[in-house]
């Protein structure tokens, strides 16, 4: 039967693993039908079609390779590019964050000459469909392939951001909130114990979704987001005096989440994280200033972010992703598209949809909720 293939392309994130532990199953004890890995996501893609390219022995060798795999009890040789997942290849990888096929980013796949040496390897090798997991720039990516070719293409969104505004969730988000729970109380230990104030900078360049659920389930103070605009001077001192307020009224510390994509005005180089501690500072030492001592301690907290057990919650949606995945690719009536959740219903959308006009009044609402219930 011929393959579908599978690659987790851009930034990694938690749930791929999931994701490909489910995909693969699905693929063998339901609709048996065999799932080839591609390592390294577009990169790997590419690097196997140079070789192949143009070289008929080339072929025969990689569609060799490809099912000496089978059976190799998971073990992946970084040499391969594209191997055969067989069931123990995906054994004991179910909340193991990253991807055990590797993901990266690669520039050469902008150029359409090099989708289509791709492109020509997948029919090569009578590839199906092809799965991509990844963001928001892998899945222009699996759009571009999709309209430049006959291939069936089906996008994953998994990014810890949850800056893909067609789907409620994505794959990883579930579990960097959890993360970010976890950090918040460990900042907390040391802010109470000294009267801090603590800056954290969250990832989330586009959207500040994962600062808010994360300062919603941890209780941080304040969480700035880019939705709000960029941040004045003004606006920085107002949440200083409001700091310097609760601590009038007896408040000890204060934890404050700023999403990374926050930009300011007049624009900074530094991140924001250290730019809102300047500010603070400054204002807390003003003359005549009743908290004078109070220190401001920023931390970039990182690639932490991505790492680490991915949660029940996205290895459950991992699991519904893949199923629906299989869905679209078993209907001969099924067309491309991306897997997203929409209204707590996992269903296709069709590549370069419309934002759902509930993800932004959503983030609206929890910001509402998060300041009701963090007043101090
Ligand atoms: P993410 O998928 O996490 O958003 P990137 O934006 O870095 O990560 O994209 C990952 C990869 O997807 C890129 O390195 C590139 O190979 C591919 N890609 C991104 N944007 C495009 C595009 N406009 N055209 C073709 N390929 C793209």
């Amino acid at each position: 039967d011929s393959p579908v293939a599978v690659l987790c392309s851009g930034g990694d994130a938690p749930g791929m693993n999931a994701f490909l532990r489910a995909i693969v199953r699905l693929g063998l004890n339901r609709h048996h039908v065999p799932v080839l890995g591609i390592r390294d996501g577009y990169r790997g893609l590419v690097r196997a079609a140079k070789l192949v390219n143009g070289e008929s022995g080339e072929l025969v060798r990689l569609k060799q390779e490809i099912t000496a795999h089978a059976g190799n009890r998971g073990l992946i040789d970084a040499q391969q590019c594209i191997i055969q997942m067989d069931h123990a290849s995906v054994s004991g990888i179910m909340g193991k964050g990253g991807t055990i096929l590797g993901s990266a980013r690669c520039m050469d796949f902008h150029k359409p000459e090099v989708r289509r040496g791709a492109i020509d390897l997948l029919e090569k090798l009578g590839v199906k469909a092809l799965v991509v997991v990844g963001g928001d720039g892998s899945l222009t990516g699996a759009r571009l392939l999709a309209e430049e070719s006959s291939l069936r293409v089906i996008g994953v969104p998994a990014t810890i951001d949850n800056d893909l505004q067609f789907t409620e969730m994505a794959l990883g988000v579930d579990t960097a909130v959890h993360t970010l729970v976890w950090a918040v109380d460990h900042f907390i230990d040391t802010a109470r114990s000294h009267r801090r104030v603590m800056v954290l900078e969250t990832m989330g360049r586009e959207s500040g979704d994962l600062a808010r659920m994360a300062a919603l389930a941890s209780g941080a103070e304040m969480v700035i987001t880019p939705e709000s605009g960029p941040l004045t001077e003004q606006a920085m001192m107002s949440y200083a005096e409001e700091i310097e307020g609760a601590m009038t009224r007896g408040r000890g510390h204060a934890i404050v989440l700023i999403a990374e994509g926050v930009q300011f005005d007049p624009p900074q180089t530094r991140n924001g994280a250290y730019v809102l501690r300047d500010a603070f500072q400054k204002y807390f030492q003003r003359e005549g200033a009743p908290f004078q001592d109070l220190e401001v301690r920023p931390s970039v907290l990182g690639h932490l972010q991505r790492g680490g057990h991915s949660t029940p919650g996205d290895c459950i949606l991992a699991a519904r992703f893949a199923e629906e995945a299989w869905k679209a690719i078993l209907d001969p009536a099924g067309a491309n598209g991306i897997t997203a959740l929409q209204h707590n219903k996992v269903q296709i959308v069709p590549f370069g949809c419309e934002d759902l006009p509930e993800r932004a009044l959503h983030s609206q609402a929890m910001d509402r909720l998060h300041d009701d219930l963090s007043s101090w």
